[in-house]
């Protein structure tokens, strides 16, 4: 198997059309905060689907915190520090035990909370071509958004690199393979909501809507 070593070396593959690159599972250009709300995944090779997700905290309320210029109440749930006191919403999540992957905040910054080749507590209940626990088989990008308005072009340009850098990293994935969290969880979730623009990043991906 040597003979196919170097061709089968992810490292050594040259024109990955993204600005973006997955090294050790990890994004780069992402700025990495490690949460601990993840687990092994069961095949770590079984990564089949990427979801779309939005978050805002408080709801419909972008770029919030009160004392970190580059933090967020996002990072907050995701670190398990979130101030229950904050905001009334927050004390009915604040024990919640979840996370992403990824975040793409309003300017196009990424956030990454747990490796690739780790589960992330992203989907809860929810079935994708017939397959339950979709946390076991997949990576989940929030948007930093709602379902009332648009995401900015920042975010769509972000979120286009991401997802080809991803598909040059990990060949089980497909631009075939993206679904919102409201197609997984209908009864429970409705985002990425309305205003995720699918066409557009079909369009960009070169996919079939
Ligand atoms: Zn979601």
């Amino acid at each position: 198997m040597t003979a196919l070593s170097c061709e089968s070396d992810r490292s050594v593959i040259a024109d990955v059309p993204s600005s973006l690159r997955v090294r050790d599972h990890r994004l780069s250009g992402a700025a990495y905060r490690a949460s601990p709300n993840c687990d092994e995944r069961a095949d770590p090779q079984d990564l089949a689907l990427i979801v779309i997700h939005n978050i805002s905290l408080p709801p419909d309320t972008f770029d919030a915190h009160p004392d970190a210029p580059d933090g967020s109440y996002i990072d907050d749930l995701f670190l398990n520090r979130l101030d229950a006191a904050a905001h009334p919403y927050f004390a009915t999540i604040a024990e919640l035990r979840v996370s992403a992957h990824l975040c793409i905040f309003r300017d196009g910054s990424i956030r990454q909370y747990v490796p690739f080749d780790r589960r992330a507590w992203h989907a809860g209940a929810s079935e994708w071509r017939g397959r339950t626990r979709c946390n076991d088989f997949s990576i989940g990008i929030e948007l930093e958004g709602s379902d009332f308005r648009p995401f900015t072009d920042a975010q769509y340009a972000a979120l286009i690199e991401t997802i080809k850098a991803l598909l040059a990293a990990y060949p089980t994935l497909s631009r075939e393979a993206i679904a919102g969290h409201s197609d997984i969880a209908p009864d429970r979730k409705t985002d990425p909501g309305p205003h995720f623009d699918w066409s557009r990043l079909h369009a960009a991906l070169g996919a079939s809507a």
